[in-house]
């Protein structure tokens, strides 16, 4: 069976250093993190990012702002925050409610501090291999890869999925890494087809336990960064991890793999936004 990937403690080494970076540093990067309303599930989400980030030394705080807040409102607050130089990263947590254009405001975040890594002008610089702030999840991904040992230099890599957040960062970062890398998506023929030719699998669909077993190369190395709720209040991936332990050679668990990374990244993001900013 399967080798765990272990992300709690992949994150907790990376969150470890980043710490001792940070106290090297001599001033502590400062992480704004804006929240309109109060969408529970990011609520949970909110707090341990702001508890990680003040144990690795960060000026971090949370700033809430009620439902009913106007699109142009919560520009201003951004605006202010791109002013503010005593911020290095700013991140605006999503669902935002349905009268504020998400993307208009993604687009105002000052490119220097978009530690989420979703601005135009990051997302344009990923795509094109120049240095740019990474979206986090995908990030955590190439990191637990490493932790795995995996081999991605010319290796198959299949991402499932093509969000703008996971999907295409993810293929982006695998394609700078020198894998061959495919994408597939809710409108891809032959889905199981395609992932018993990786080696390198990535999920994030959002469908719990999509992925069979069968769908998995023997020895595949398997990331799951899909998080679903059953209706029983059971936590899951995108893949059926009980038969899919049973082909992979290593496999990342949900809870416990790549969630973690996520706000271990976005640490490792405001860091290196401050460096590149402060030129310290
Ligand atoms: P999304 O809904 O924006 O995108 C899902 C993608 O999957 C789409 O590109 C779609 O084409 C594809 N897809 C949907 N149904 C499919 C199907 N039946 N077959 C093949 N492809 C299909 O979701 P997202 O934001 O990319 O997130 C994906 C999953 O990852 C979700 O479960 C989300 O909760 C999880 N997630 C986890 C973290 C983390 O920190 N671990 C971070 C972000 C997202």
């Amino acid at each position: 069976t399967a080798r765990i990937i272990d992300g709690k403690a992949v994150a907790a080494t990376l969150r470890a250093g980043l710490a001792e970076r940070v106290k090297s540093l001599g001033f502590a990067p400062g992480l704004r993190v804006v929240r309109v309303g109060d969408d529970p599930a990011s609520g949970v989400y909110v707090r341990n990012k702001d508890r990680a980030a003040q144990q690795a030394g960060f000026d971090s705080a949370t700033i809430q702002l009620p439902e009913d807040t106007t699109e142009a409102a919560l520009l201003a607050v951004v605006r202010q925050l791109n002013e503010d130089p005593a911020v290095d990263g700013i991140l605006v947590q999503l669902p935002l409610p349905a009268h504020i254009r998400a993307d208009a405001v993604i687009q105002a975040v000052d490119p220097a501090k978009d530690v989420d890594g979703f601005h135009a002008i990051n997302a344009g610089k990923l795509a094109i291999g120049q240095p740019a702030l990474t979206p986090c999840t995908p990030k955590g991904v190439m990191h637990l890869l490493a932790a795995a040992g995996a081999s991605l230099r010319g290796a198959r890599a299949v991402v499932l999925g093509r969000s703008n957040i996971v999907g295409k960062p993810m293929a982006a970062l695998l394609l700078a890494a020198d894998a061959t890398v495919t994408v597939v998506h809710s409108r891809t023929q032959n889905l199981a087809t395609e992932c018993r030719r990786a080696d390198i699998l990535v999920a994030a669909v959002g469908r719990p336990e999509l992925v069979r077993g069968d769908w998995i190369e023997e020895g595949a190395t398997v990331i799951d960064v899909g998080i679903n709720r059953l209706p029983n209040g059971r936590l899951v991936g995108d893949v059926a991890f009980d038969e899919a332990v049973q082909h992979a050679g290593a496999i990342t668990p949900v809870p416990g793999g790549v969630g973690p990374m996520t706000i271990a990244c976005l640490l490792e993001n405001t860091l290196e936004a401050a460096i590149a900013r402060r030129g310290a």
